[in-house]
Formats: structure tokens, C-alpha cells, sequence
């Protein structure tokens, strides 16, 4: 089976959030069980270097106004395809917003040029290698199956995933031209989306199967609150809907082996941890305590519930507590971080900005991990949080819910507790679930059996890859 993974970014080359880490580790997860995914992003300017090394299986003249070729090599145990279209690709930013901290104005002609290059790849193959399915992921590659349908050609089956139902790739109808679509789709049963063109709309309509990334997330979807105005479409997609929790990539997250901690360490060998606390300290301008030391690593939106947190700061540092916060996003988030900690240093310490390694040491180094979102389609960093014993507090939603075990009096009892969760995502619901782990956390023998459990909890990607083989092969063929 050859499936092509479409996506704007994959992990360890490019990054900015959960997507890049499903899209770097999902395919050497589906190797294990025997099926063969290339993977097509972007040759942004940090994969330039890359780009140089690899052959060029495909080349277009003229791609959305830019010439372009594929390249493909192997490399961290991926088949990586690039595009290489440097008029749409090659600056400086990140791969949505340019240095301004503005979206790229022409988002819609580079993502599309991307999603035009995948139905070329789809439909002719390239360098004797033709995929039986695609597989795309969030708006960004949400035409594919749209150029699929309006070529007229027999083509191959399209998985779509949701990764966060939040960005959904709104533009102008007026760019239809640009963006060789066909009018005869713009419609609600296609790609319009009340009067715009909606990228994620299309992808959602036209696919054959739909995921996301979590059970709890696939039915919070189909509800107002969740759905953002996509609800509809995917009641009506019901049958096409599955859930399926993501994994973690064993390799990049492994406290006995991670290069990015001063000490490596496992569940039978918890003490070492502490190696990693004082240089959390240490980084982040921490007073050592008898209390446990909270982290947070996040993108700072409204999404992520870090005004909730922030309001909860005084009962933290009041039970005995510590934050280190990792982070970059809203302005007014990362300024009112900032000031938290200037009111209060020693106890909270804050840096922002977005650094892999020093997420690790995190992860490595902290008692727990707060997550208070107000929706998470999935999360990745309380996979991370229980795999590094680090343990997780999060609200009661999407994946978060999907994942952590409450330290409820029966999940105690029972022996099978790995965190907290709270609800709703207000500072009421959090501050008493901060007191609860300080509250444990005071019981070390307790704490310790719970971060033991934790590590043990299965966090890898074995069933969800398991689970998306069987998506694929009840899919029809071509
Ligand atoms: P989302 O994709 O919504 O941002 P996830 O929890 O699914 O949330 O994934 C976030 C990923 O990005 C995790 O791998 C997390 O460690 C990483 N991350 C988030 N913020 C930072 C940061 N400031 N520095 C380093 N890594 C970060």
C-alpha cells in the first residue's frame, strides 16, 4: 500500500506545532505494519540545504505563477518528497506568517500551489512511484481532493485529518480564477463556505474518509460549541468520522535516552530527574522548594487557556508551587506572562519564544505540566508529560480527556490515575485542581506511584497506527 501524506510541516525539519510532530512520526509508525508513506511538504528555507541533496522527480513550468519541481530523499526514516517552489516557499517567517507576524497575503496561491502539485504527484506519479491513497492534513491541503474531483480523472481515495478545526482557510471568492478552481464546485456541497472559499471546507466535503485526533474530539465536532460552523457538514459526514488518539514519537521522546536532558533517567530510576529540576531552576531563575514545580509549554493563545492559568498564579505560589512557562504567541498573553513573573520572581519564571530543546528539559526536568485549553483537538504535551513522568493538569475536553486518568478518590483507590482534569476552564476549576496535586504531591509515595503509572501508560503510536491501516484498507481502490 503507498499512501502520500500532504502536510505544511513535519517534524524534526520543520515546526510549529502538534501537526509537525503527527506528520514526522505517523509514517515510521505505518511502516511497521508494511505501508509505504512518502511525504510532501514545502521546501521552506530551512530545508533548503536538504532540498540540494535530493532528486528531482517532477518539475513544473509554471506552478500558481512560480516554477517548481518535486525532490525526493530519504532522511530520519522518512521518504521525503519537497516541494520546491521558491517563489511560494523560499522566505523568511515561519510557513504561515512573514516576519511582520502577519499571514502571508498570498496564503491562499502558496497553499494551493502546494495542493496542486499533490494532485499532479496523485494522478501521474513521479519517478515510477504513483500513490494508492492520499492522505491530507488541515486546510492547507484541503484542495487536493477538490483538483482531484475537477480534473475529470479516475484518482485516488483521499483521508482527510483534522488536526484543529480551528484554522479552516477562508479567502475571497473572487481568487477562484487564481486559484484554477472550478465554479461548478463552488457550492455548499463543495468547497464554498458562506459566499468564501473555504480550504478546509473543501477538504472536508470532498474526501473520502475523515479523521481527526481524538475520539472525544470527533464527537465534540459535531456540536456547535466545537464545530465552528462546520458542525453541520460533519453530522452529515457521521459515517465518515473517526477519532484516533495520536501518538508520541519513542525516538525524539525517551527520558532514558534524550539528548536534550542533563540526565537521562527511567521509572525505576526517578531520582535522577532531580538533575534536570535544577537546571530548570537554574534557566529559568527559580528558588528551590519542598513544593512541586509546574511547567507549561504552549503556543500562548486564547485557545490554550493561559489567561485562566494566569489568574490561578497566586493560589500556585500560594500551595507551595513553582511555573516555568515556555511560550510565544499573542502579544498581550506574553506580556501579561511576563509581568507574572517579574511580580514574582523566584516562583514564576518565564521565557518566551520557542525553543525544541529546552522543551524537552521541561518535560525532563518538571513535577507536572499545566493544560488548561479551552479545546484540544488531541494535545501532545501531556503524551509527553506522562511518557517523562511529568505529570499532566488539564481541562476536561477533546483529547486531554481522551488521555489523562483523574487522581479522583476511585482512580486512587484503584490504582490507575496518571493526572488531574478539571472543568470548566475557569480559574474556580483550575486553582482547586492545582491544590489537589500540591496536595499529593505532599504524599511522595502517592506522587510516585502515580508518576510510575504514568510512564507506563502506552503513549506510543502502535494501536493508532494499527487504526488508520484499517482506514486505509477499507478505503475502494482507484
Ligand atoms: P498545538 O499543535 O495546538 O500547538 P499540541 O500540544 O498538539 O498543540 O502540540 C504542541 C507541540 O509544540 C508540542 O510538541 C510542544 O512541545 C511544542 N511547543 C509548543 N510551544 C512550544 C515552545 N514555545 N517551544 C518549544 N516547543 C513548543
Amino acid at each position: 500500500m503507498k499512501i502520500l501524506f500532504v502536510a505544511s510541516e513535519c517534524a524534526p525539519f520543520v515546526k510549529t506545532g502538534g501537526l509537525a510532530d503527527v506528520i514526522g512520526a505517523l509514517p515510521r509508525a505505518l511502516a511497521a505494519a508494511g505501508v509505504n508513506v512518502r511525504v510532501l511538504i514545502p521546501a521552506y528555507p530551512g530545508l533548503r540545504a536538504l532540498a540540494g541533496r535530493a532528486t528531482s522527480v517532477m518539475t513544473f513550468d509554471d506552478l500558481s505563477g512560480g516554477r517548481a519541481r518535486i525532490r525526493i530523499l530519504h532522511t530520519e526514516g522518512l521518504e521525503l518528497m519537497l516541494l520546491d517552489a521558491p517563489r511560494h516557499f523560499d522566505r523568511a517567517g515561519t510557513p504561515y506568517l512573514g516576519p511582520d507576524g502577519k499571514d502571508w497575503p498570498d496564503n491562499d496561491r502558496r497553499f494551493a500551489a502546494l495542493s496542486l502539485a499533490a494532485a499532479k504527484l496523485a494522478m501521474e506519479g513521479a519517478g515510477g512511484w504513483r500513490p494508492d491513497i492520499i492522505h491530507v492534513h488541515d486546510w492547507q491541503t484541503g484542495l487536493v481532493p477538490a483538483y482531484l474531483a475537477q480534473s475529470g480523472r479516475m484518482t485516488p481515495p483521499v483521508v482527510m485529518t483534522i488536526h484543529n478545526i480551528a484554522f479552516q482557510g477562508l479567502f475571497d471568492a473572487s481568487r477562484l480564477p487564481e486559484l484554477k478552481l472550478d465554479h461548478k464546485l463552488f457550492t455548499p456541497e463543495g468547497f464554498e463556505y458562506h459566499g468564501r472559499i473555504g480550504f478546509l471546507k473543501a477538504g472536508l466535503a470532498l474526501s473520502d474518509k475523515i479523521t481527526t485526533v481524538s475520539p472525544n474530539y470527533a464527537r465534540e465536532l459535531l456540536t456547535p460549541d466545537f464545530g465552528m460552523g462546520l458542525e453541520g457538514l460533519l453530522r452529515a459526514r457521521q459515517n465518515d468520522l473517526t477519532g484516533i488518539v495520536n501518538g508520541i514519537d519513542d525516538d525524539l521522546w525517551n527520558p532514558e535516552t534524550d539528548p536534550n536532558l542533563v540526565r537521562n533517567y527511567s521509572a525505576r530510576s526517578l531520582k535522577r530527574k532531580v538533575a534536570n529540576k535544577r537546571e530548570i531552576e537554574a534557566r529559568f531563575g527559580l528558588q528551590r522548594s519542598d513544593g512541586p514545580l509546574f511547567c507549561v509549554i504552549s503556543r500562548l493563545t486564547s485557545q490554550k487557556g493561559i489567561d485562566v492559568l494566569l489568574d490561578c498564579l497566586p493560589d500556585l505560589v500560594g500551595q507551595g508551587g513553582r511555573l516555568a512557562l515556555l511560550g510565544t504567541g499573542e502579544s498581550h498573553l506574553e506580556a501579561r506572562c511576563v509581568a507574572a513573573a517579574k511580580l514574582d520572581p523566584g516562583r514564576i519564571g518565564v521565557i518566551i519564544g520557542y525553543d525544541e530543546s529546552l522543551s524537552h528539559l521541561l518535560q525532563g526536568g518538571s513535577d507536572a505540566i499545566l493544560i488548561p485549553s479551552r479545546f484540544e483537538p488531541c494535545g501532545l504535551t501531556q503524551l509527553y508529560g506522562l511518557r517523562y513522568g511529568t505529570l499532566p493538569i488539564v481541562s476536561r475536553t477533546g483529547g486531554l480527556a481522551d488521555t489523562v486518568i483523574d487522581a479522583n478518590e476511585a482512580a486512587l483507590a484503584a490504582g490507575c490515575a496518571t493526572g488531574f482534569q478539571f472543568t470548566p476552564v475557569h480559574p474556580t476549576a483550575l486553582a482547586p485542581s492545582i491544590a489537589r496535586a500540591c496536595a499529593i504531591y505532599r504524599q511522595a509515595d502517592v506522587w510516585t506511584a502515580m508518576v510510575r503509572r504514568a510512564m507506563r501508560h502506552p503513549v506510543g503510536w502502535g494501536r493508532s497506527a494499527r487504526a488508520y491501516h484499517r482506514i486505509y484498507s477499507n478505503l475502494p481502490a482507484a
